[in-house]
């Protein structure tokens, strides 16, 4: 028989519950090897090609664990403010998949390589913005399966291949506290555990490349009811999209469920894009389910405090700190500052253009204005950026000594684009530079006097206004190239 579409609660129902959630999210670290052998990460190589018997799981073939897998795992740990562990453990978690060749994953159970952290997350736009602390459980790292292909699934049969490249590549999950209350706090949530990530460098959380995706656990109870309900959790979501509309869809499902008196079970849930619903996959399996035990072939992890204290020097400032010492140290405002420190490449640059320049507010609106809309244009990073920001920081001191226009400036800035070239050489080759010298101004001034009259006799007559129709004949005439404040004060002189 098939199911009844299940049913979803109105918004007026929902409004009596009060959704709980948790999240764990699973993130590729940017290794250039796997986890346990000396096999490339790298993406896209043909099937089966990056692999070895570590990664294969031949018998005999040990592991050997990756250096750099534990130093970005330490830097994604203290980004999200958890408390390494001097001494933590792996073990194996045993469950078949048939793209996992050796029949369980080496991961971290009860002794996680770091946890008690925290992220701080803001939701919705001021003034009624509400702030607050997530709890980040725990962090451990593990191997990555290897990925199934299923082709042809009517009338020519079934395939499923199998490609191992993926497998044992290295994954840390970092698990919250059911500590959101909306979809909208998750989202916050997984954006900002994916900013911290990227600016320590642990990932590139590159979510079309499946480097970063989240498990929902979702709940609901009465609103002032004290116990949690019994949660589902919405398997494997890479973006931010399908989050939200996963845990929409869940607390509606769950609310009808609790309105029309049925109870739920706990289940693995998978969320299907096309339809914008979850559906049932198993129900949740238990920890003892997977027969935990330590990992014979690894010794314990330890990360003495030698080793913590080197991995702490080599981190980058980190976003919140960086969005703090903006405000501070630049005077910035809270949303200039959120929008400089979206990536650690883009803060980076504005610092040096505000240090150079010094001048944080002119350079935070160049950065933030023009360049930005030039990037876009041409669906460029900041990173990849032809105007480098000693390039920006020069176009900007050429505008405060008066050689440039803001309004040629732009132009310049659009030609420093294309080119690559500094803005120097393009007002060289295009003769665009501000005109201040009172004699070649005063020759155009001359002839606009001489060609305009009527207005003349007005500004005489008191109409003082008409100035700015005569500034703009000179603006004109010198291809905006005249310097406005100058061209004024000789129209005055000339005048009175
Ligand atoms: P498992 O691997 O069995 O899913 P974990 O401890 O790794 O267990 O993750 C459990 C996740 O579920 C955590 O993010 C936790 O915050 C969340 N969670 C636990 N209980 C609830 C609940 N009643 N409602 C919503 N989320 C929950
Ligand atoms: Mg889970
Ligand atoms: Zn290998």
């Amino acid at each position: 028989m098939q199911a009844l579409p299940p049913e979803l609660a109105s918004p007026q129902l929902i409004a009596k519950y009060e959704p709980v959630i948790g999240l764990e999210v699973h993130c590729q670290l940017a290794t250039r090897t796997k986890i346990f052998c000396g096999c490339p990460t790298s993406f896209g190589a043909p099937p089966n090609t990056n692999v070895c018997p570590v990664c294969l799981a031949l018998p005999g073939a040990l592991p050997v664990l990756s250096r750099d897998a534990v130093e970005l795992a330490i830097k994604g740990s203290i980004a999200l403010n958890c408390v390494v562990n001097p001494v933590s453990r792996f073990a194996r978690k045993n469950y078949f998949y048939p793209d996992s060749p050796k029949g369980y994953q080496i991961s971290q159970y009860d002794e996680p390589l770091s946890e008690h952290g925290f992220v701080d997350i803001v939701v919705g736009g001021p003034p009624n913005h509400v702030a607050k602390r997530v709890g980040v459980t725990r962090i451990h790292m593990e191997d990555d399966a290897g990925k199934s292909q299923h082709e042809g699934f009517k009338d020519s049969g079934r395939y499923t291949y199998v490609d191992l490249n993926r497998s044992g590549t290295p994954l840390i999950e970092i698990v919250s506290e059911p500590d959101m209350r909306s979809a909208d706090e998750a989202v916050a949530y997984f954006a900002e555990v994916k900013q911290a990530l990227q600016f320590v460098g642990a990932s590139t959380c590159d979510m079309e490349k499946g480097h970063l995706r989240c498990d929902a656990n979702v709940s609901v109870r009465l609103k002032g009811a004290e116990k949690f309900g019994i949660r589902a959790e919405v398997k494997n979501l890479n973006s931010f999209r399908f989050l939200k509309q996963a845990i929409d869809y869940e607390i509606a499902r769950q609310v009808a469920i609790a309105e029309s008196g049925g109870r739920m079970f706990q289940e693995t849930r998978l969320f299907d894009p096309e339809t914008g619903e979850t559906v049932g996959m198993r129900s949740k399996e238990d920890a003892h389910d997977y027969r935990y035990f330590p990992e014979p072939d690894l010794v314990p992890l330890r990360v003495s405090e030698k080793w913590l204290a080197s991995v702490q020097e080599s981190m980058p400032e980190l976003p919140a700190v960086k969005r703090k010492r903006f405000i501070e140290q630049y005077g910035l405002s809270e949303y200039d500052a959120d929008v400089l420190t979206q990536s650690r490449a883009i803060g980076e640059y504005f610092d040096e253009v505000a240090v150079t320049t010094k001048d944080p507010k002119t350079s935070a609106n160049w950065v933030m204005g023009d360049l930005a809309a030039l990037l876009k244009t041409a669906d460029k990073e900041i990173g990849e950026s032809p105007v480098s920001a000693k390039g920006l920081s020069e176009l900007l001191g050429l505008i405060a000594s008066g050689e440039l226009s803001g309004k040629l400036a732009k132009e310049v800035l659009e030609k420093m684009f294309e080119s690559g070239h500094t803005a120097a050489v393009i007002m060289e080759r295009e003769g665009l530079r501000q005109i201040s010298d009172s004699g070649a101004l005063g020759k155009i001034v001359d002839e606009v006097i001489a060609a305009n009259p009527k207005q003349v006799e007005q500004f005489r007559s008191g109409k003082t206004a008409v100035i700015g129709f005569l500034v703009g004949q000179v603006m004109k005439q010198s291809r905006g190239q005249a310097n406005p404040a100058a061209v004024n004060d000789l129209l005055k002189a000339r005048l009175s």
